[in-house]
């Protein structure tokens, strides 16, 4: 096929070339049986409005429901899916199933009508140039509107091939998906990709979640990070969000979204539709303020 003897392609076999260890072949056979023959599953980790305790959507995460070695995590798989190009068959499955799953929600009256639901995706996902339509013809079938999807890329997926994500990220922006930059800040050139990139949210790595309240870094740089968004307009999501003082102070800095195992870990469909119906999770906080009023 033409399109597989682009660029990425020859970067595609060096890879291969450096993993192709009996090993590695073993692993590699065993993931493309495993995306074949239905052991993928997703998790969605609720996102939370910090200010008001509500579930605002979910990102889905993938997991592999190994039959010997139990329920694998993507930091076990992931690596090994986009150095041989089973990330492309792994993805298309987690795109279908996660808007398959969306449109189950969003035709669910008992669902609140607005829970987004955020997928992460591959910079090779991006190569062919027909994603954005693809994604439109199943949230088409599924009847479920635009803008309750969302799409998570890292800088580095941003960087491989600048100009085919730009024009793969401004056709799903046409159609009312949103773009987020996953990890935001742990890349080399995060400033200047903003400029390029039709961007919406941006997503502030655990990494500097971390120490927040506790470490003045952490705290100055994810107020020089949400004042950025501010200024140009764009949503934050904190990541990794475990304690409380680390809620406090993203309040305090002005960030609206988190997910982290302070309010859930990625969670089963069922699980996640029963923690939406719950409602509003109660926020805590290490000081009183009129933040804890609402
Ligand atoms: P990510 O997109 O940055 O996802 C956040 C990761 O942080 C998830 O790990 C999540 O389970 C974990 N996490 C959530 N809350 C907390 C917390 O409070 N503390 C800490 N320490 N961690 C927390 P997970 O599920 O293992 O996923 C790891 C990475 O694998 C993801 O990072 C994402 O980059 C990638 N990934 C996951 N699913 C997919 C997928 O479907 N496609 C692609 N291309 N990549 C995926
Ligand atoms: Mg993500
Ligand atoms: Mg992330
Ligand atoms: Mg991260």
């Amino acid at each position: 096929r033409a399109k597989d003897l682009g660029k990425n392609r020859v970067q595609m076999y060096d890879a291969r070339e450096r993993r192709s260890s009996p090993a590695t072949l073993v692993a590699e056979q065993a993931l493309r049986a495993a995306i074949e023959t239905g052991q993928l599953r997703l998790r969605y980790q609720p996102v939370i409005d910090l200010f008001t305790g509500r579930t605002m959507g979910c990102e889905a995460l993938v997991r592999w429901a190994h039959p010997e070695l139990g329920v694998l995590s993507p930091r076990d798989f992931i690596d090994l899916a986009e150095d041989t190009g089973l990330i492309r068959p792994l993805g298309a499955w987690v795109l279908a199933e996660a808007i398959r799953q969306a449109g189950e929600w969003h035709a669910d009256t008992s669902m609140p009508p607005h829970t987004s639901v955020s997928i992460n995706l591959s910079a090779q996902q991006l190569v062919d140039g027909d994603l954005a339509e693809r994604t439109a013809a199943m949230m088409k079938a599924m009847q479920l509107p635009a803008d309750s999807l969302f799409v998570e890329l890292t800088e580095r997926a941003l960087a491989t091939d600048e100009s085919v994500a730009r024009a793969e990220l401004n056709a799903f922006r046409e159609l009312g998906v949103r773009v987020a930059v996953d990890d935001f800040g742990t890349g080399y050139s995060s400033l200047a990709q903003l400029r390029r990139f039709p961007v919406d949210v941006l997503k502030l790595d655990a990494a500097f979640v971390r120490g927040l309240g506790s470490n003045p870094a952490d705290d100055a740089i994810v107020a020089t990070v949400q004042g950025l968004a501010d200024a140009l307009a764009l949503h934050t999501v904190a990541e990794g969000v475990e304690t409380v003082q680390q809620l406090d102070a993203l309040r305090e800095l002005g960030c609206r979204l988190g997910q982290g195992y302070l309010f859930s870990e990625p969670l089963t469909p069922d699980a996640f539709a029963a923690f939406v119906k719950r409602g509003a999770v109660e926020l805590v906080s290490s000081r009183p303020g009129p933040a804890e009023l609402d």
